[in-house]
């Protein structure tokens, strides 16, 4: 695996490759303390047969809450040998003065319109810019034909999909959403799990309990009631439910009611301590 700091060595690089080979090039964007879901986006990239090209940067744009920032945990000598075992042919490790070398708020920034008021929207504010920012310019640099991401982060999934469309790149870039990788008690692996006490990692499958609970009683069941059971479950057991919610998987419309002509979303943010989780599961 190469690894490059400096985004014009990188292009360099790329260049080489791309003009030596047909292979096409397909971009994991990560923050690192990586995990099995990010190597799973780097397995399916490989088995495309892409030249594997993977990034670590914590963006600073896109935290809204600053201690989270300072907390995000990181890894970067594990990070680099899991992902060179792995058979990532490319790491870009850039610096914030490399990703933002006017400073970021020279950045051009984007709006996801609906997307930016719901859910991880709403409780989150900035976050999608941030998200938009950071992708328009990783996406700049490597000039990737196919991006991978986890659908652990649904709602990012469709705000990179028409972030793609507002760049005019849809032609161009291929955007594989990949599923979610869980522990064995069904917690969707997350870096931000690493920062759990050991009592509250043992309360923490109980986000996908409730999401197994919303799909199973769609049949007899109102979702405003499965909700209000969940919210009260996750706030018994100590946890900070900020929402428990269903929304239209396409576009994510949120609905108030099962509706069952619809391919459905339920979607869940906590809180445990200081450490927030989301998790989301498709229904129906
Ligand atoms: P992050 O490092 O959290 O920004 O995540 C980088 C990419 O990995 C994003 O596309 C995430 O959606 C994806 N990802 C994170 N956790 C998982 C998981 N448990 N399963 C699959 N993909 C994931």
């Amino acid at each position: 695996m190469v690894i490059f700091k400096k985004i014009s060595d990188l292009q360099n690089h790329l260049l080489k490759l791309r003009a030596t080979g047909s292979r096409r090039v397909g971009f994991v964007p990560t923050m690192g303390a990586l995990h099995a879901g990010h190597i799973s986006l780097i397995n399916r990239a490989r088995a495309n047969g892409d030249i594997t090209v993977a990034s670590i940067f914590v963006n600073p744009t896109q935290f809204n809450d600053r201690s989270d920032f300072d907390k995000y945990p990181s890894s970067i000598e594990d990070d680099i040998s899991l992902l060179a075992e792995e058979g990532c042919d490319v790491l870009l490790l850039p610096s914030e003065e490399e990703v933002y070398p006017e400073g970021e708020q020279k950045m051009q920034s984007y709006g996801f319109g609906y997307l930016d008021g719901i859910l991880e929207g709403a409780h989150r504010p900035g976050h999608f810019k941030g998200v938009g920012q950071v992708v328009a310019r990783l996406l700049d640099i490597v000039n990737p034909d196919f991006v991978y991401v986890g659908q652990k982060d649904f709602q990012q999934c469709i705000v990179i999909r028409n972030l793609i469309s507002l760049l005019g790149k849809e032609n161009e870039i291929s955007l594989t959403v990949c599923p979610t990788i869980r522990e064995a008690d069904g917690l969707a692996m997350s870096s931000r799990n690493r920062r759990l006490t050991e009592p509250q990692r043992a309360l923490a499958g109980l986000i996908y309990q409730c999401l197994v609970s919303i799909q199973a009683k769609q049949m007899d069941s109102s979702f405003k009631i499965v909700q209000k059971e969940c919210m009260d479950l996750l706030e018994e057991k100590g946890f900070l439910p900020e929402y428990v919610s269903l929304a239209d998987a396409a576009d994510l419309s949120l609905l108030e009611e099962y509706d069952k002509s619809k391919k459905m979303v339920a979607l869940i943010a906590a809180k445990l301590g200081d450490v927030r989780l989301i998790d989301n599961m498709v229904i129906n």
